[in-house]
């Protein structure tokens, strides 16, 4: 699933067409049947940001549309002119120069409610860690950090592979309750997982330590990592029983 750093990714892509008025048709049925195809074309295209997991495209007249890309949904700018679309997207937004378009959803609609109940973006520039630990104190503090750390209405952006990661960079178990774990180590992970994201934005990847890497060796002490299911249904927790013990 695309976490923070992908969907500013996206937005930073989609600026081309910021400041233009678009062309918007949608191909596809389900894109069709979204509306925003027709909410949105022919007005000018204000802003794109990244909030969380969501992409907000603003257009003139206070029309917002939100796409959340979830596992299958993805953006593709180029340039006008190339070859047809192989398939249907959902949405094509078309300027004199450049063409974006979404596929597969699955959520693409108008207005931005849900994404006014989120937490601070980590790679937003106003976000500071220690705000987001003062906001991680507010929550019960039996709550897993594994847990915790994805709840987008806490901080928002995270999702299972950057929580492996940055976990495994601070030395905390997923298991370990907020409450067994210091300030000092919560605004370490997040500094350190805004560091490495805001990198991925620009293009620069880090190798994944623990991440889908469950039954290789700990990059740090050679232990066999571990995975194993945590809080809902699709997500799973990878990490070194030895680097990080449980508390
Ligand atoms: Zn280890």
């Amino acid at each position: 699933m695309p976490e923070g750093d992908s969907l500013h990714r996206i937005a930073g892509r989609l600026q081309v067409l910021v400041g233009e008025r678009v062309d918007a048709e949608s191909p596809n049925p389900r894109g069709l049947a979204t509306g925003v195809a027709r909410a949105v074309d022919g007005r000018m295209l204000q802003s794109v940001e990244a909030v969380g997991k969501h992409l907000l495209l603003r257009f003139e007249g206070n029309v917002v549309v939100r796409s959340h890309l979830r596992m299958s949904g993805r953006w593709r700018v180029r340039k006008v002119g190339g070859p047809p679309w192989r398939g249907a997207p959902w949405l094509v937004l078309r300027t004199p120069r450049w063409e974006a378009t979404q596929w597969n959803g699955p959520v693409l609609s108008l207005g931005d409610t849900p994404a006014r109940n989120l937490g601070p973006d980590l790679l937003a520039p106003e976000t500071v860690a220690h705000d987001v630990v003062a906001r991680l104190r507010r929550t019960d503090q039996s709550r897993l950090v594994g847990e915790a750390l994805v709840d987008q209405r806490l901080v928002a952006g995270i999702g299972n592979m950057w929580l492996s990661e940055l976990l495994w960079h601070a030395r905390i178990s997923p298991w370990s309750r907020l409450r067994d774990v210091s300030d000092e180590a919560l605004a370490g992970a997040l500094g350190w997982a805004r560091g490495s994201m805001t990198a991925s934005v620009e293009g620069r990847r880090s190798a994944r330590a623990v991440y889908r890497r469950a039954g290789r060796g700990c990059p740090r002490c050679g232990e066999v990592l571990q995975a194993r299911g945590l809080g809902d249904a699709n997500r799973t927790a990878y990490w070194c029983p030895t680097c990080q013990p449980a508390t």
